[in-house]
């Protein structure tokens, strides 16, 4: 739910946002590299690597458009086609707030139905269906699970930095080959980056640098660190094709095992494109991957023997890789060793395929990379700002790695069972679909809780909104925007702008005067001004929300407290669009999100969408303490 205008209206796509008139980096300093054409001598964050990893970085630094940022990629140009596909509901919900899923929901395949096919105890040699079932529980998320090219993904990231008030856009052919970092306090751009080019040599020098730079990232080798676990377990070979096919579910994501092997169909976006991935057996297919003969016509042979008693003609062959992977990762994500964290900033972070790796099967890989740097971009923003404390920088790799480690856990469970009794011995054919069921939160990018930490509350008053559980993504939820009755997702109000938002729940008394509400939006009518900086808008730092109990008919615009009617921008007009109440025509946000309606609640939340805390709407101080350990007071 995007707003513009606020400073004047002006004709044009609103959504292309007023370029900054100043160029170069925070400092000022910018001293102009002799390498590629624009490319700057300094940045405040330096991203090497434009894939997933890296681009969901630039799209959310581009939000902060104080913060220069650099993305370098070795690539001649952008990734056009292949790679990862399949983009999990918590990644349409990160792009909603990127203001992206419309257009990725309109153009992806929408994975509605999962089938399952096992050896046919019948009919040996060939292959019976055992199962259809919803691939995303009801109720886990608002968005759907999407199929579509991971080139596709990146062009849309592309688009918003574009579209950002710094018009920002990677630099190509640009072979980062040294990263240097100076530990002894003494500059403000503590790292040097030397990177190769057509016309020599450049360096950059950077206040923060982020290695997206893949599986083999060289910023990984700079800062010492190793991925560590099964270098290779599984040879994918993987096709985007158009068939000609009688194999009934082609249209379907279908797990199939057969005593020849396993496929995994995955279709794909525009109605006849599909990938396979077929898992390549070492004995069986010894020969082609010993001599790396694999072609795609090869490929298509081993698709037909494990279809059978369908078969499958490639009429086109539009990406094929064969992928090799194994489920590694590393002890930490950034350059600070663990004895030292107490009294060093993290300067390096690597992300995405940089620091873990996994199996095609779960899905994992290109999802998890983009949540990575949507976790880590926000508070590199926020520390650059002044705004929150530097210590944030540490919860990143605490956060990540942890959630790492379970997503591999998970991957390594999830890619043994796939492929479990290929010889049709099997004797619960119904055990693998029923662990993908209960498995489906992982599957969506949902099941991630981060653990206590200064922006994870240890004692939350979870009681007072069960549903929104702390260290969880903030599950949205429809409501009725009171100013003007529009119905809406919660959730969707967030945009990826860097602020902290509080819900705050009213009890039965709603905004009246004497009300819990009104009395804490008084507390915060003097609280947030202190960590908001002069001439930022009120909500830039901390954006409050407020949901109430009544139907949006029974309460006037005109009697809501000021914090929650803001003025905003250079005209000073007041947003309206800050207050909602239940959805008559949906199940009622309170009952659906467990929010104690005698005492109401106050639920914080991250800029990443995580619930940072739950506390009742009494307790001013213990919510002016939790954020004054991550806020900084301004001047
Ligand atoms: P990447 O997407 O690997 O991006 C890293 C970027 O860094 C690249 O653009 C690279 O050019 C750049 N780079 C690297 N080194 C340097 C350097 N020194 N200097 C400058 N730039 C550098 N996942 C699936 O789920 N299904 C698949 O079928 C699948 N197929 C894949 C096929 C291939 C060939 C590859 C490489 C990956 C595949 N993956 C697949 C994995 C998935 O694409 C990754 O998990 C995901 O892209 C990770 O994103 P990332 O941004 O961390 O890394």
């Amino acid at each position: 739910m995007a707003q513009f205008y606020v400073d004047g209206y002006r004709p044009g796509d609103p959504f292309v946002s007023e370029p900054l008139d100043a160029p170069g980096s925070r400092s000022g300093v910018d001293i102009r590299s002799p390498g590629p054409e624009g490319l700057p001598g300094t940045a405040d964050v330096l991203i090497v690597g434009a894939g997933p990893a890296g681009l969901v970085l630039a799209a959310q630094l581009a939000n902060f458009p104080d913060v220069h940022t650099v993305v370098v990629d070795r690539r001649d140009g952008p990734l056009e086609v292949g790679q990862a596909d399949g983009v999990a509901c918590r990644t349409v919900e990160m792009f909603e707030a990127f203001g992206l899923a419309g257009r990725l929901v309109e153009e992806g395949y929408l994975v509605n139905e999962v089938s399952f096919w096992r050896p046919d105890p019948e009919r040996p040699g060939e292959i019976a269906r055992t199962g259809r079932i919803p691939d995303v529980e009801d109720g886990l998320s608002e968005m759907p699970h999407v199929i579509v090219n991971q080139a596709r993904m990146l062009a849309y990231l592309r688009d918003h930095m574009a579209r950002s008030p710094r018009r920002a856009e990677p630099f190509y052919g640009l072979q980062v080959d040294d990263v240097v970092v100076d530990t002894t306090g003494s500059s403000d751009h503590p790292v040097s980056v030397t990177m190769g080019h057509r016309g020599g040599t450049s360096t950059i020098r950077a206040r923060y640098v982020v290695g997206c730079d893949g599986a083999r990232s060289g910023t990984r080798a700079a800062i010492g660190r190793e991925l560590r676990g099964d270098a290779s377990n599984q040879s994918w070979g993987v096709m985007d094709v158009l068939v000609d096919t009688d194999f009934p579910d082609i249209r379907l994501k279908s797990a199939i095992t057969s005593a020849e092997g396993s496929i995994l169909v995955i279709p794909r976006e525009g109605g006849y494109l599909v990938r396979l991935y077929i898992e390549l057996d070492n004995v069986r297919d010894r020969e082609m991957l010993g001599d790396r003969s694999i072609t795609p016509e090869k490929l298509a042979a081993v698709a037909n023997r494990i279809l059978r008693p369908y078969t499958l003609e490639v009429r086109d062959v539009g990406w094929w890789s064969v992928y090799e992977v194994g489920q590694r990762l590393c002890d930490r994500f950034d350059d600070v060793p663990e004895p030292e964290v107490a009294t060093r900033r993290p300067r390096v972070f690597i992300a995405g395929d940089a620091c873990h790796t996994h199996s095609a099967k779960a899905g994992q890989g290109m999802n998890v990379s983009m949540a990575d740097t949507w976790n880590l971009g926000w508070k590199l923003g926020a520390v650059l700002r002044g705004t929150a404390r530097p210590e944030l920088l540490h919860t990143y790799s605490e956060e990540r790695q942890r959630v790492a480690q379970e997503l591999i856990d998970f991957d390594r469970e999830f890619a043994a069972m796939f492929s479990a009794h290929p010889d049709g011995a099997d004797p619960d054919p119904e055990k693998f679909q029923r662990y993908f069921r209960d498995q489906g939160r992982f599957t969506a990018g949902v099941a991630v809780r981060y653990g206590p930490s200064m922006i994870t509350a240890a004692d939350p008053a979870q009681h007072l909104a069960a549903g929104f559980g702390v260290g969880t993504r903030f599950h949205s939820a429809p409501v009725v925007r009171l100013a003007d009755a529009r119905p809406l997702h919660l959730g969707h109000v967030a945009r990826a702008d860097g602020a902290w938002r509080l819900y705050l729940f009213a009890d039965r008394d709603g905004p009246r005067e004497g009300s819990a509400l009104r009395a804490l939006c008084g507390h915060l009518a003097t609280a947030l001004p202190t960590v908001t900086p002069a001439g930022a808008d009120p909500d830039a730092v901390v954006d409050v929300r407020a949901v109430l109990q009544a139907h949006h008919h029974d309460v006037s615009t005109a009697d809501l407290p000021a914090v929650l009617r803001p003025r905003k921008g250079r005209f000073g007009l007041v947003d309206h669009e800050k207050v909602f109440c239940p959805d008559p025509a949906a199940d009622d946000v309170f009952d659906l999100r467990g929010v104690d309606r005698d005492a109401g609640a106050v639920v914080v939340v991250r800029p990443d969408q995580y619930v940072a805390h739950v506390l009742g709407l009494h307790e001013h101080d213990a919510l002016d303490a939790f954020l004054a350990g991550i806020l900084v007071e301004v001047p």
